[in-house]
């Protein structure tokens, strides 16, 4: 299927993009380890603070949890069942305290630890730079942020695809830009390692097993990035830059009708997804009356109570409704409102869904229906 022919928007093409990245490759930033001295990186990070890295559980399942031995860690893995944004984004956290002898005493409860995430694909990296863009804005979301401060992000390159589900290139997430402290990517004996932010630089000298990289370095590097951009093609038949407008043409599909039939509104794709952030408010009061806590929980527009409003109105009632906010979150709305496509093409929602729906045929759906369309007027 050739490029659908839709007007620019403020997207970056994939060739700004690769100029971007490879013009900051500058040799001073970036250090490099042999690969038989990685477990024992690992195990000097123990000192400095909690480690959280990909651990394997069994029928082809990851997930990121406290590691307390560099034995548990896997280097290679697909996509984790929860994002790594479970860390600065808990399921569950109380907001604040309340208290109620003589007079009433409300207490703001920030939570948050010192923390290495390990081996963070750049996916859920990507995934990190939406959540932050959001929290940041007006009004800010302390919590997030202060967790965010004192979290230190060390990334893993990907090679290669993880599985059949991923979509990364076609958004951009499958090449380390910005948002980590220190990137690992694999080159033959050793792993180069992109120095990032002076948290980056703080973990290379405690740690002291890096040497400096060199001019030769850099250039196998750029060979790499290279051949990636031969393995990672784009996975839907369209640059991203068109998606916005796809979407545009795309509010009465008949794939939204489709989804009707086969969802079962579980709410699966949105609870593993690392872009999604919408929470409800609750409180729990001890039985005394007398204290109590509110707590902010993750929540899910799949579900039917979240746009119950007063008076019992459910402004999105139909399960085609809430799939098609789903999609319109991800790939429309927040490009107007922070220049961003908000999927890092992990996968996850597809690899989870009970009722097989995929999101990369969801999309290549909406541009055949979208091309027909065209078509057809000019017919
Ligand atoms: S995981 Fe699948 S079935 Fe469940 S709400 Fe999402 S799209 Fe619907
Ligand atoms: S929409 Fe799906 S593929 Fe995109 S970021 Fe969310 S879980 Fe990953």
């Amino acid at each position: 299927m050739e490029n659908v022919p839709f007007v620019l928007t403020k997207l970056p093409s994939k060739s700004i993009m690769f100029y971007c990245i490879f013009s900051h490759m500058k040799t001073e930033q970036y250090k490099i380890i042999e690969k038989y001295l990685i477990k024992e990186f690992v195990n000097r990070l123990f000192p400095i603070s909690k480690v959280v890295a990909p651990v394997y559980k069994g029928f082809g399942n990851y997930v990121f949890e406290e590691i307390k031995s560099e034995e548990n860690v896997t280097f290679k893995y697909i996509p984790t069942i929860l994002p790594p944004k479970k860390y600065l984004l808990p399921k569950k956290e109380t907001i604040l305290e309340f208290k109620k002898n003589q007079e009433l005493i409300i207490q703001p409860v920030v939570e948050y630890e010192n923390l290495i995430l390990f081996g963070v694909h750049t996916c859920d990296i990507a995934g990190f730079k939406c959540l932050n863009k959001v929290m940041s804005d007006t009004p800010k979301d302390v919590s997030f942020l202060l967790r965010k401060e004192h979290i230190v992000i060390i990334g893993i390159e990907c090679n290669d695809y993880c599985d059949q589900y991923a979509s990364c290139a076609f958004v951009g997430a499958h090449l380390p830009t910005t948002g980590y402290d220190l990137m690992f990517t694999e080159l033959n004996d050793i792993f180069i390692v992109h120095v990032h932010s002076s948290k980056g630089t703080n973990i290379v000298e405690k740690t002291g097993l890096f040497k400096p990289a060199t001019d030769a370095h850099i250039k196998e590097l750029r060979e790499l990035r290279e051949k990636k951009a031969k393995i990672f093609y784009n996975e839907i038949p369209t640059e991203r830059r068109y998606i916005p407008d796809l979407f545009d043409r795309s509010w009465n599909a008949s794939v939204w009708k489709e989804l009707e039939e086969k969802c079962l509104s579980c709410g699966n794709c949105t609870a593993v997804c690392p872009t999604c952030y919408c929470f409800d408010i609750a409180e729990e009061v001890d039985l005394t009356l007398k204290s109590g806590k509110r707590f902010r929980i993750w929540f899910s527009c799949q579900l039917d109570p979240f746009a119950k409003v007063a008076g019992g109105i459910d402004f999105r009632k139909e399960r085609s409704a809430r799939q098609r906010h789903r999609f319109y979150r991800k790939f429309r709305y927040h490009v107007d409102r922070f220049g961003m496509i908000f999927c890092t093409g992990c996968g996850r929602c597809s690899r989870t869904c009970m009722a097989g729906i995929n999101l990369k045929e969801v999309l290549i759906s909406l541009i055949k229906e979208s091309e027909a369309k065209i078509w057809r007027k000019w017919l």
